[in-house]
């Protein structure tokens, strides 16, 4: 652990909320929890996902901005509040405790740094992994340039020669895409055969202008420190200054599956079943950002961050409000509601 801001109430190791990732969803989260005095632990491996990448697009006034000063930016907003605890750690297990006879939702998480903690609820905002095609030079140039999404870098390489690389016949979306921003683009099909692409698709790249080299792709040309070109599994070489290419997007749903989360097939892989707040079918625990869909951009993750920390909170409040309800119903005290409601706290 590197990092704390934050208090720690009288349990050090019991929160009100657990947020696991740190990245624009988690940290979002921790920033509505700590302004509706929550006492939170956010835990973050520190690797978010657009980390390769020197800039980040696309965020309404922080377009351009390096994707670890939003970050840092970020975590300085919520030390403000004071009940948010911050650690670079990550979440290795994490169990549903209190399930039976009515107790009160509480998890208990384990950290690999060692620490043991309890919270009443929890927010997945883990993120995804992008696996890369194994072609030589693609895993050391991704997020520089080679690219995965117009949206973050096409204005910054518009008009350049692009290459797409094919890792599916899906690629050829990804090549009209590609081609609105370069007019100068080539799709590899690199072990796509070309019979599986449909007439109507051929049709489409060729007038997009869209050109289509058959063969397997044996490595990425990078000379000074840049990509120059594409070399084929015969050795000609075709140049080209930007490579696209679409990684396989994998949520990291391992903490929600252990929690018995239901996951729903999607065509980019499996993501988590949510409501439209993030609460997935787990009881008291809610999921936001890349873990729970592969499109959203840093934005997007920030938003479903918030949703998912207001509706956590409004939570809270309503159990506190009921727990009081039923002490005082049965002629308890004020003071015997105060004690129920902080022994439903974990
Ligand atoms: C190369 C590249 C460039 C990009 N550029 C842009 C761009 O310009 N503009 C844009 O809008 N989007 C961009 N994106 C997309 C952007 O990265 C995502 O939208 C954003 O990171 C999603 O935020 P998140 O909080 O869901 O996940 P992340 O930012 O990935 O954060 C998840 C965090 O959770 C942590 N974590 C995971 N498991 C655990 C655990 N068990 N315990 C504790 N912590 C854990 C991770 O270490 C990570 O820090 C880019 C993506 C890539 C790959």
């Amino acid at each position: 652990m590197t990092e704390t801001h934050g208090t720690h109430d009288t349990h050090p190791d019991r929160y009100e909320v657990l947020v696991v990732g740190g990245g624009a969803a988690g940290l979002s989260a921790g920033l509505v929890l700590g302004r509706a005095r929550r006492r939170t632990l956010v835990v973050d491996a520190g690797e978010p996902r657009n980390a390769p990448a020197a800039h980040m697009q696309g965020y309404l006034s922080r377009d351009g901005m390096p994707p670890a000063e939003l970050l840092a930016a970020g975590r300085a907003e919520i030390a403000r509040y004071g009940t948010v605890e911050l650690v670079t750690d990550r979440v290795v297990d994490l169990a549903r405790d209190g399930a039976e006879g009515g107790a009160p939702l509480g998890f208990t998480a384990h950290l690999a740094g060692g620490r043991t903690v309890r919270a009443r609820r929890v927010l997945v905002a883990t993120g995804l992994k992008d696996e890369l095609p194994p072609v030589p030079g693609v895993a050391e140039r991704w997020g520089r340039d080679v690219l995965h999404c117009p949206y973050c870098h096409g204005w910054e390489v518009r008009d350049e020669a692009f290459g797409v690389l094919a890792t599916s016949p899906m690629s050829v979306h990804q090549a009209l895409l590609v081609s609105h921003w370069s007019k100068d683009t080539t799709l590899f099909l690199n072990g796509v055969a070309e019979a599986d692409l449909s007439d109507e698709e051929l049709r489409r790249l060729a007038a997009a202008g869209v050109d289509v080299v058959p063969g397997g792709v044996a490595g990425l040309v990078v000379e000074d420190d840049r990509i120059t070109g594409v070399r084929l599994a015969d050795g000609s070489v075709h140049a080209r200054s930007v490579v696209f290419v679409a990684s396989r997007m994998v949520p990291r749903t391992g903490l929600l599956e252990k929690l018995g989360a239901e996951l729903r097939e999607t065509p980019v892989g499996a993501c988590p079943v949510v409501d439209e707040t993030g609460r997935t079918t787990v009881p008291g625990v809610w999921a936001a950002g890349n873990a729970t869909l592969v499109a959203q951009q840093v934005v997007n993750a920030a938003s479903t961050g918030y949703t998912a920390a207001a509706a956590v909170n409004a939570e809270l409040v309503f159990e506190d409000i009921d727990a009081r309800v039923g002490v005082t119903q049965t002629g308890g005290t004020a003071e015997a509601a105060e004690a129920a409601e902080a022994a439903a706290e974990v």
